[in-house]
This record gives C-alpha cells, structure tokens and sequence, in this order.
C-alpha cells in the first residue's frame, strides 16, 4: 500500500514522498524506509544483506564495485581498494598525517592544508567522490528494492563530526544525485530508532554506546520537547571490532608458531586468517568455543581466553564513557538509559562491563548495526510530513548578530533559539546622504564584536541618498535545520537589497563553543559597562553631528553669542567624548540638548514664513 495524503487546500490526491535514511558509516553502510506498516525496515537488496560495506574497489578492468564483493579486495589489492573514506572526509592531509599508515592506498601529501586527495592509478579521487560511490550504490540498491525512484535522503554523522566533515558529506550526497535533505547525529538518529524523544513531553538524558567496526564512540544527549542536545561526546577513532579480530588473529599466530612477518607477506593467508578471526569473534558472542582450519591449519580459541584479550580493550571505552559523563557535569545516576549501538555491541562481556559501570540495565532492544539506519528513516519520515505530531528541532549554540555603531553586538538570533528560525530588525543610517551600509555578522555572547566570532561581511550598496535616519534598512536572519543562515539585507524605500549564506558552526568545536560562553559569564559585570560608555559616545557623536549640520543649514537664525555658546558646548562634549567617562558624557549630550532646542522651532517658523511667500524650499 502506497501511502497518499491530500492537499487541503486543492483537494489534489499526492503520493507521499519517500525518503530513505543512509547510515554512511566507517565500515558499513544501511539504507532504511519507512514501509507499509508504518514501521522503520533496512533494505536488503536482492538478499545481499542488509550491510554495505563501506568499500570501493577500482578493479583493473575498469569497472567500480562497491560492497561486499569490494572486501575481498582489500587484501589481495589493497592499493585499489578504498576503505575507511569515512575518516577522509572532509580533511586535510595534516588531519590524517599522524596515522596515514592505516590506510593501505595512497593519500597525496603535496598541499597538507588544503582537502586531502587519493590516489588510485593515475587519477586523483576525493574522499567526496568515494563517498559517493558508496550513495550511489546505496541510491541504487533502494530503488532496485523498492522499485521506485529515490532522491531525497537523510544521512548520518558522528556527533563530533565538524562543519567541514558536514558539508563534504552533503556535497557527497549531492555528487551521488541525491537531495540530502538533513545530516543528523548518528546518536540521534539511534535515539529515534529506540524511540526515544519521539513524545514531545519525554525529558530524558540518555547514553549512546557506539563500538563500531573501527571507532568507538560515546554520546550523552539530553532530550527535551524534541530538541536533542549533545551535551558530550568523547571516544576513540581507533578502536572497535577490527582491533578484537586483530587480537584473535595474533593469538592463533602464536598457538601455530607461525612467524608474523611472513604471514602478512602472504596476503591469501593473511586474509583467510583475518576474515575466520572475525567468524570466530561473532561466534562466541553467542558459542563457549570456536573452531576452525584455514588452510589445513587448525584454529581454534575459548570464549574464557578470547574475554581476557578484550578486557582491556573494554576497560579504555568504559574510560570514555567516564570522561563523557565528566565533562557533561553528570554521574551515572543521572542518566535515564543506555543504548547500545554498533555492532560489537553484541559481546556478552563487554555488555556485563557496561551494565556494571552504569548500574542499570541496558537498552539493546534493538539491532545494533541497525539502528542508526533505521533512525535516520524515522528522521525521513518525520521531514516528508508523515508524522504531524512530532517535530524535531535542534538549537543554536550561540548567538547571532551583526556590529551597531561603536563595536556593538546586537543579538538578532539569541543563543539557545530552537532551529529552524527566522528573526529580523530595522536600522538606519547615521549619516547624511550615506548609499553604503557594512554589515558584520557576529557569532557570540560578549557585548562587544571585538570579543565575538565575526563570521562575515557584507556591503549593501546603492541605498539612494537620503537624510541620516531615513533610510529603512531590514536585516533578516534565517538558520535552516541544517544550520545555514542566511543574511539578507534589504533597503525598504529604494528596495536595494543583498544577501549572503553562512556556516555559524563552521570549524568550531564544542569546547570553543563552552569556553565562549563561559567567557561571557566570566566578563558580563565590565561588558555592560563598556557597552553603556559605547552607547553614551554614540549618543554624543550623533549630537554632535546633528549641531554640526545644523550650524552649517541654519547658522545664519542665530545671534553670534548663540553661536559661541553652541561652539563652547560642543567642545565641552568633544571633551567629555574623549575623556570616556560615560556620566560626564550624558550631562554634556543634555546640556546641549537643552541649550539647542529652542533654535529648531525657529526654523521652523521660518520654514512656514517662506511657505507663506509662495516659495518653495529645497
Ligand atoms: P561501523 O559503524 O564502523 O560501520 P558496525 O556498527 O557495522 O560498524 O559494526 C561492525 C563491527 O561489528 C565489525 O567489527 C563486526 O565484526 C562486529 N560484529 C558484528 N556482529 C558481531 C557479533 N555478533 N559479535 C561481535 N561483534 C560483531
Ligand atoms: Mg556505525
């Protein structure tokens, strides 16, 4: 049953739009949808099951494979043979530098600050277009499956993935065909898939447990209407199941006494060794005892001893999930629930470790390799419009705004704004005649740009010549879900407008993030004061400006002794402006004030008496 909704408005009958979740991960990659019974379901396309490993083959003949039949490769071909793309994505070679003996293809190292390049034959690949290798065979496999076109996804990334990271895995979307229409935390996406932060009024802090092929991750989330708020992540990007078959694999080498250096010169048996030591890893997840032969050779381990190796490995996670907790500001008893995500997942002991270090019973209700497909599914069906009752929202971590006179911050999106959102405000020039307006967007919490993140600067030119204060210039802000925002500025009179697209995140860490708003706190009592001095010289320099003019215009309505006073009030401010003391401004800004405001009648009454003559005034 294909699902329909009608237009209120038209009465037009639509077919609802399908869109897929990806779970594009290090290892492996799932594609997930929502089916017929409403129910999350992965893809197993053509029974080829339901993982993709995240591999890509150049075979010699010229033909791309992708998957499954890419793995056998990674061995017997390693320089052709991608895999990992994950850890390249969005990188620089000075990113990578530090482990670029992992990987077994080249990467190029001539510009080590620009995005890192592959290497395959003589061409050059991204990791942006291996990346959507990896899409496009999941775009295929889906449509294969479903038997119907598929364009609009939602992908998944870590949490600590950064802006750039972000971005490369859209444009790889984008290179794939396909219309990336969210990236969401695979942590979030997990959530979903348990169910949890489905019911707007649920307040949970959960754990998300990730071992992975190669990774290890942590998330503590904070959920509250909706929102998912990462409150820490920690882990390690080096280590997961690939590290526990490696320990197999070096125990058999010394039960067979068999010389490391030649077994790994031996890529067949190097091979056939790794791939039966992962054979026997998943079996005792569930078996007290493996046996097998490779290549006539016996090999065989004991649950009890395959445990002891993994211990340590166990411990260093559980050291993760300790500083997470720490650097939430939490302990143990203040999270709601476990979840366990990733496949590795599925060892016995290392369940029993978690449990015991939480002291709580864990959340494995789902299917480990699973789950974050089956989230972003969730996430997708959430976005066609399926799910009316739901709405997910994420906020800004700080706020955002643009530069007033004097270095000011003028908040247009407060901090902590649930996104997406969309807020404006009206200025105007302070100068005669001024066609120019530099805008700065400001990413921040301080009173003055100067301590805040400038994110960009845009001119609006071609404002007609007009009086200072006339001119109606409209600043719009809007941060999509994604994060993107949009500044648009817009002459209201003359309808000039200019419009710039930003990254606010881009490149900054959670603990940028921290420490700027710590730093706010810290500074907030002699911010207030400095804006307060800013606000008061403003005050005076327009004053200033306005006599100025107004001497230039109307001089000749005053008596000399008028003027010297006038001239002698206004060094008075001059004085005061320089000086800083922000009182002593004020009294000098109302002693002019009041001297001067009796001459604007007279012009005035002049104004009326030309009127009167029949003349017209300029
Ligand atoms: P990634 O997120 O890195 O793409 P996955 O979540 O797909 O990785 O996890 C893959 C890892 O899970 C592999 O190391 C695999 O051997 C391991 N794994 C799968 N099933 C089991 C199991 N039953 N017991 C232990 N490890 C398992
Ligand atoms: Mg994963």
């Amino acid at each position: 049953m294909a699902q329909v909704s009608i237009n209120i408005a038209t009465g037009t009958i639509q077919q609802a739009e399908l869109i897929i979740g990806i779970d594009l991960g290090t290892t492996n990659s799932l594609i997930a949808y929502i089916n017929a019974q409403q129910q999350a379901e992965v893809i197993n396309d053509m029974g080829k099951g339901v993982l993709v490993p995240s591999i890509v083959h150049f075979h010699p003949s010229g033909e791309l494979i992708v998957g499954n039949e890419a793995k056998q490769y990674l061995i017997a071909d390693p320089a052709n043979t991608i895999f990992s793309v994950k850890r390249l994505l969005g990188q620089s070679y000075k990113d990578i530098q530090s482990y670029e003996g992992y990987f077994g293809y080249k990467i190029i190292d001539d510009d080590d600050q620009a995005m890192l390049k592959v290497k395959v034959g003589d061409r050059f690949y991204s990791p942006i277009e291996l990346s959507s290798f990896i899409l496009k065979e999941l775009k295929l496999r889906a449509e294969h499956a479903l038997k119907t076109p598929v364009n609009k996804v939602v992908i998944t990334v870590p949490a600590y993935f950064n802006d750039a990271q972000r971005q490369a895995t859209r444009d790889a979307g984008k290179l794939a065909g396909l219309d990336v229409l969210r990236i969401i935390n695979e942590p979030t996406a997990a959530s979903l898939a348990f169910g949890i932060g489905l019911d707007p009024n649920e307040e949970k802090t959960i754990a998300v447990y990730d071992l992975g092929g190669g990774t290890f991750d942590i998330s503590i989330l904070k959920i509250q209407q909706g929102i998912f708020e990462v409150l820490a992540t920690n882990g390690d990007t080096f280590l997961g199941g690939d590290d526990f078959d490696a320990l197999i694999l070096q125990y058999w080498l010394k039960e067979l006494k068999l010389d490391p250096a030649a077994v790994y010169a031996n890529q067949n048996l190097m091979q056939s060794l790794r791939l039966a030591a992962e054979e026997a890893k998943i079996a005792l997840s569930t078996q007290s005892i493996f046996n097998t032969t490779v290549q006539g050779m016996p090999c065989g381990i004991m649950r009890s001893t395959y445990e002891a190796m993994i211990q340590p490995l166990i411990q260093k996670t559980i050291d993760c999930c300790q500083n997470a907790l720490n650097d939430a500001g939490l302990s143990i008893k203040d999270i709601d629930q476990v979840v366990l995500v990733g496949g590795s997942t599925r060892t016995p002991i290392l369940k029993q470790a978690l449990q015991a270090f939480f002291d709580q019973a864990l959340n494995d209700h789902q299917n480990p390799d699973e789950v974050v497909a089956l989230g972003a599914a969730i996430q997708a069906d959430i976005l066609a419009g399926n799910r009316k009752d739901i709405l997910l929202l994420d906020v800004t971590p700080l706020s955002l705004g643009i530069e007033t006179m004097g270095g000011l911050m003028d908040v247009i999106i407060p901090r902590n704004a649930k996104i997406p959102t969309k807020a404006g405000r009206q200025y105007t020039t302070s100068i005669d005649g001024q066609v120019n307006m530099k805008i700065s967007v400001y990413q921040g919490e301080r009173d003055l740009v100067s301590e805040n993140r400038k994110l960009a600067e845009f001119e609006l030119r071609g404002i007609p010549a007009m009086p200072a204060g006339f001119p109606k210039v409209d600043i719009n802000f809007m941060l999509n879900a994604d994060g993107m925002l949009k500044v648009q500025a817009k002459e209201l009179r003359s309808n000039t407008q200019q419009e710039i697209i930003i990254t606010p995140t881009y490149g900054l860490t959670d603990e940028q993030v921290e420490k700027m708003l710590l730093d706010s706190m810290v500074h907030a009592k002699e911010d207030v004061a400095k804006r307060m001095i800013i606000e008061a010289t403003r005050e005076g320099e327009q004053m200033r400006y306005t006599i100025e003019s107004f001497l230039k215009k109307h001089g000749q309505l005053l008596s000399e002794a008028e003027i010297n006073q006038t001239n002698d009030l206004l060094h008075a401010l001059n004085h005061q402006l320089a000086s800083g003391d922000k009182d002593q401004i004020l009294t000098a800004i109302d002693a002019i004030n009041e001297f001067t405001r009796p001459f604007a009648e007279r012009v005035m009454d002049q104004a009326i008496s030309v009127a009167m003559k029949g003349k017209s005034i300029e």
